[in-house]
């Protein structure tokens, strides 16, 4: 991977403290998750053994556990804690539909424009402050961090820091192993306020409370720089019409949801599958229905090089194409997938994301098998102003 790779990494080609990828993993992971406790543990950072958040974000990002499964597995475990974890499920598809909607435009403000300037890395200062320097620490590491942490750094960068959400977001982004454009800017659009009515405000109460102890070993214990609350207000400002036009309502849903029945173009039978980093599970519907093609799965290499995602990132999808290798052909190529592509018989399953939606169509003939996306809730045409609004409908 170092050998191949390293030249669009920022950082060192190696693998996850924390998380594998690949089915076996992924199935493993899901196997061993029990809800019991979910909604009083779930914030839990410290100490991770009394941490009730599942860690499978990685493999749902990917399409290893896609939302319907990992819904069903918690039948029956205690209603209190089912039905947080189901609506945090929700989150993640009300991100996912927010996204297939809006695109590309997620990178604006959605509410209001929070204040934004200064140095677009972490300082010295802030990775000495153990909440957010111990942080900063494991997400390089492992690739993946707790909600309750993505929170203290979000609201660290942009509300006390008043730095441009979109710029923490990229480092973020960049760095966790379940980095969707979908769930990172949605998670960042909420805490800067810049997508929700308040923003997200922090203090040493919440590290005391979420790491018991964490405060005790930090260099900054007797001054404190999160003691208090910041005095913000919410940010000023107004959403464009035709953003706000478009949350409220899709004039194609159809588009937006893609297609419910597989689509058939073409005369012959498809001669490869086309898998792509949304969905490199074994259940991906075009793979399902292939078992005999070979999967091709192309490292994008101008698309790597504009992102720059961690080293670490990068060898996990790797993982997880490896361990789909042990049972069925894969090809993996490094490259442009339209050249890849472009002289065979493709099947793909439709992934709701702008990127994927460009390369289908400059494929144009080439994809002679279009399966559909396997939402958890097919997508509305109703507001999706917010998650509220949204699940209303
Ligand atoms: C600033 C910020 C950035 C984030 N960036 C991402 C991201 O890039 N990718 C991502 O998948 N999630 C993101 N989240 C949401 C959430 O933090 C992670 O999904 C969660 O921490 C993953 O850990 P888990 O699997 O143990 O979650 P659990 O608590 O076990 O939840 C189960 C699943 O529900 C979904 N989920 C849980 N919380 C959320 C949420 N708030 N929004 C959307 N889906 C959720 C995830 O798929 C998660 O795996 C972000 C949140 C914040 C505040």
């Amino acid at each position: 991977m170092a050998h191949h790779l390293s030249h669009l990494t920022p950082t060192p080609v190696r693998a996850s403290g924390s998380h594998r990828g690949g089915q076996v993993a992924a199935d493993r992971a899901l196997d061993g998750f029990d809800v019991t406790g979910y909604a009083t543990t779930r914030s839990t950072v410290e100490p991770i053994e009394r941490r009730g958040a599942s860690g499978l974000s990685p493999w749902i990002r990917h399409g290893l556990l896609p939302l319907r499964r990992v819904w069903a597995h918690v039948e029956g475990g205690p209603t209190r804690d089912v039905e947080r974890f189901r609506d945090e499920l929700l989150w993640q598809e009300y991100a996912r539909h927010l996204y297939a909607r809006l695109g590309v435009r997620t990178r604006r403000s959605l509410r209001a424009d929070p204040p934004a300037g200064g140095d677009e890395q972490w300082s010295a200062e802030e990775r000495e402050m153990a909440c957010v320097g111990a942080e900063l620490t494991a997400l390089e590491r492992d690739g993946w961090i707790t909600n309750q942490s993505r929170l203290w750094l979000a609201s660290q960068w942009s509300v006390r820091g008043r730095r441009a959400w979109q710029a923490g977001e990229d480092l973020m982004f960049r760095s966790l192993l379940d980095g969707s454009r979908a769930a990172n800017r949605l998670g960042w659009q909420w805490t800067s306020g810049a997508g929700s009515a308040r923003p997200h405000v922090w203090t040493r109460d919440q590290v005391e409370q979420r790491a018991p102890g964490r405060c005790a070993g930090c260099a900054r214990r007797d001054d404190c720089p999160v003691e208090a609350a910041p005095t913000t207000g919410h940010p000023d400002g107004s959403v464009d019409p035709g953003l706000e036009r478009l949350l409220r309502h899709d004039d194609v849903p159809h588009l937006t949801a893609g297609p419910r029945v597989v689509e058939r173009s073409g005369d012959g039978p498809p001669d490869t599958v086309w898998l792509t980093a949304e969905s490199l599970g074994d259940g991906d519907p075009a793979l399902a229905a292939h078992p005999g093609l070979p999967a091709v799965f192309v490292f994008d290499e101008p698309l790597l090089g504009r992102l720059r995602l961690s080293g670490t990132r990068l060898v996990f999808l790797a993982e997880c194409l490896a361990d789909l290798a042990t049972r069925r052909p894969v090809e993996v190529h490094l490259g442009e997938p339209i050249r890849v592509l472009a002289e065979r018989r493709v099947a793909v399953t439709a992934a709701p994301v702008p990127g994927h939606r460009r390369h289908r169509s400059r494929l144009g003939d080439a994809v002679v098998e279009l399966h559909p996306w396997p939402w958890l809730v097919t997508p509305h045409d109703g507001s999706v102003r917010s998650f509220s609004a949204w699940r209303r409908r």
